[in-house]
């Protein structure tokens, strides 16, 4: 047989690339302005024409290119960023793969005028779908303008896909943000349809952050300020009585780059622990420093995800700094840890005399003893056992609101092989965070939350992909306001949030009319589930293979979820624990987190003989 293989033409090679690089018009709009900074602009300005579909240009007065320069920036893997591996652990600029202009180049018409400081003309250069079509000689500023036109002309599966007006500007203006923010001694403007949406004078942070998000800012600020050996952190957060409703001014940036990283963010919420309510959000503005050869950004020119050589460390720094700014700025309750509060002395108490406390003991109590119910406590604490679980009784019902009852007669997990199988019945909750389970073999311990967020998830995927959520009808239908953008998106999606059980009688530009819910979410809660839901979305850069229904179905499930904090009596934990188990895949929440984690014997054992 013939030899078949064959090298593939680099124009193909290239639109192969774009695929992956240029997602949509705010991903040239990223690229673009990112090379305006690594070539040391200090002026940058974005025009946007429809959304980007007709126009997206970036004028910098950076250091331009020479022409032979700007011949060769549209090959693949041309850069003057890098020289070779070791540098890739050294990076100190936005671009280092010299992928973005040729993969834009490759599905976009685009136009590139360039000057270097010392040359009294610059380059013009004409590119359309990877063929240089024209090249002159041209008078023009010093520094960049690069115009891509026609986005995606070649590849009409891509422009089609791409969403509405208000969707696709969102996106530009979120990435213009990220860069701006990230570089306040930069001048940024952007101008769509020739109107003015921002024009960002070079200045402090403050002054960046105050011009993004207004005046009211100014007094929300608090600084936060820490260096270490391994990370310098600086940035502000809102105080917590401006905590927010909606998720949305929560920036993290990592040596200047917007990153997302759930854990860091979680870093940050602990820190508000006690300060503000669970269904709130804080407002930050984080950047972090770190030595360059700690990160790994190599993972993908599209995704914001980072990897951290010391990411425990980095979070209990960035924990305690907030923790401690917030303090300084007298926010935080000023705690006694060395005093136990169950120790004070109430006030009427003061003049009584004291009665010398009784113990009873139970002479029967055998510690090692696994097969007793807690008949055998004595009866004193038995009745403030007793007293607790009514304390707890109205969470049954929220349970039974809930339905969780088990889904379907509790398999038997593999997990838990013959002689580890759970005993139920015998579950702790600890911290109201986690709940303690006997085994056969020893102990698990249950994250209370992701347990449940893992039944609710594989719940709804299960309704939705089935289409066949079930609805209870509103008495009165809710109308919710809706920005028109989200608007459009919940259109996007009305046919996958109808089989998850809900029910619209109307969209009109700003408002939407619920006429049912699914069966799982509460009616006092579906304006935040929807808000949440927006806001997840929105935090996902859609591509061909996105998962609504996924996404949907994690997002409900984490809104609706039992949260840390929430008392669970021992019938509902047994539920939860029972119909976790009963999951095909238990182990893991639907964010990736671990769920359990068990102790056998020789672990614990392993614990007293170390
Ligand atoms: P990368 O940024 O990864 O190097 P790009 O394809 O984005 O790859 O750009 C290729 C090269 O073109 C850059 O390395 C840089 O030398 C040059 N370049 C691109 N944009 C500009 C600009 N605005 N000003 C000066 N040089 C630029
Ligand atoms: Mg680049």
């Amino acid at each position: 047989m013939s030899d078949i293989i064959q090298l593939l033409p680099d124009h193909v090679a290239n639109q192969i690339a774009a695929g992956e690089v240029v997602q949509r018009p705010s991903s040239v709009v990223k690229e673009l302005i990112e090379n305006a900074i690594d070539a040391n602009a200090d002026t940058i300005t974005l025009l946007i024409k429809d959304a980007g579909k007709k126009l997206i240009q970036v004028i910098d007065n950076g250091k331009g290119m020479s022409s032979t320069d700007a011949r060769l920036c549209f090959e693949r893997h041309a850069t003057s960023k890098i020289r070779n591996a070791k540098d890739l652990f050294n990076l100190h600029t936005k671009g280092f793969r010299g992928e973005a202009l040729a993969s834009i180049a490759a599905v976009a018409h685009v136009e590139l005028k360039t000057r270097l400081a010392d040359e009294e003309l610059g380059t013009c250069i004409k590119n359309e779908g990877n063929t240089i079509v024209s090249q002159e000689v041209v008078q023009t500023a010093q520094g960049t303008s690069i115009s891509v036109k026609n986005l995606f002309f070649n590849i009409p599966a891509r422009r089609n896909f791409l969403k509405s007006e208000s969707i696709e500007t969102r996106h530009i203006i979120d990435e213009f943000l990220r860069v701006a923010l990230a570089h306040p001694q930069i001048s940024f403007a952007l101008h769509h349809n020739n109107k003015d949406i921002y024009d960002l004078r070079a200045g402090t942070l403050r002054q960046r952050i105050v011009s993004v998000f207004g005046n009211k800012m100014e007094e929300r600020l608090v600084p936060i300020n820490e260096t270490t050996d391994i990370l310098n952190i600086t940035g502000y957060v809102a105080k917590p009585e401006f905590a927010k409703k909606k998720r949305g001014e929560q920036f993290f940036f990592v040596n200047d780059r917007f990153i997302k990283s759930p854990y860091l963010h979680h870093a940050v919420v602990n820190a508000f622990e006690g300060l503000i309510d669970s269904s709130q959000h804080p407002s930050y503005f984080l950047y972090l420093n770190v030595p360059a050869n700690t990160i790994d950004i190599n993972i993908h020119p599209t995704k914001t995800e980072i990897k951290f050589d010391n990411e425990k460390a980095l979070y209990a720094m960035l924990r305690a700094t907030i923790k401690h700014s917030l303090g300084q700025y007298n926010v935080a309750p000023v705690l006694d840890f060395t005093r136990d509060a169950s120790l004070d002395t109430p006030y009427e108490y003061k003049d009584k005399t004291p009665i010398t406390p009784k113990i009873t003991v139970d002479p029967n109590f055998n510690p090692f003893k696994t097969e007793d119910s807690p008949k055998s406590y004595p009866s004193s604490s038995n009745k403030t056992f007793t007293s607790k679980i009514k304390d707890v009784g109205n969470w049954e019902s929220l349970y039974t609101d809930l339905d969780i009852k088990p889904m379907s007669e509790p398999k038997q997990s593999q997990l838990f092989e013959s002689e580890q199988e759970i005993e139920t019945g015998k579950t702790f909750q600890i911290q109201k965070k986690y709940i303690l389970s006997t085994i056969k073999s020893g102990i698990v311990l249950i994250h209370q939350s992701l347990a449940h967020q893992r039944i609710l998830y594989d719940d709804f995927l299960n309704k939705m992909t089935n289409k066949q959520g079930s609805s209870q009808q509103l008495l009165f239908p809710i109308s919710i306001n809706f920005q028109q953008e989200d608007i459009e998106l919940i259109q996007t999606i009305k046919s996958d949030l109808e089989h998850s059980g809900f029910v619209f009688n109307d969209f009109s530009s700003e408002t939407i009319v619920i006429g049912g819910i699914p069966t799982l979410i509460k009616e006092s809660e579906i304006t935040q589930i929807l808000e949440q839901l927006l806001e997840d979305l929105r935090m996902e850069v859609p591509d061909t293979n996105f998962n609504y229904v996924d996404l949907m179905a994690k997002s409900f499930a984490k809104s609706v979820s039992i949260k840390t904090g929430k008392n669970l009596s021992p019938k509902e934990q047994e539920t939860l624990v029972n119909n976790l188990f009963s999951c095909p895949n238990p182990t893991t929440a639907p964010n990736g987190k671990t769920i359990f984690k068990t102790l056998n014997l020789n672990d614990i054992d392993s614990i007293f003989n170390s």
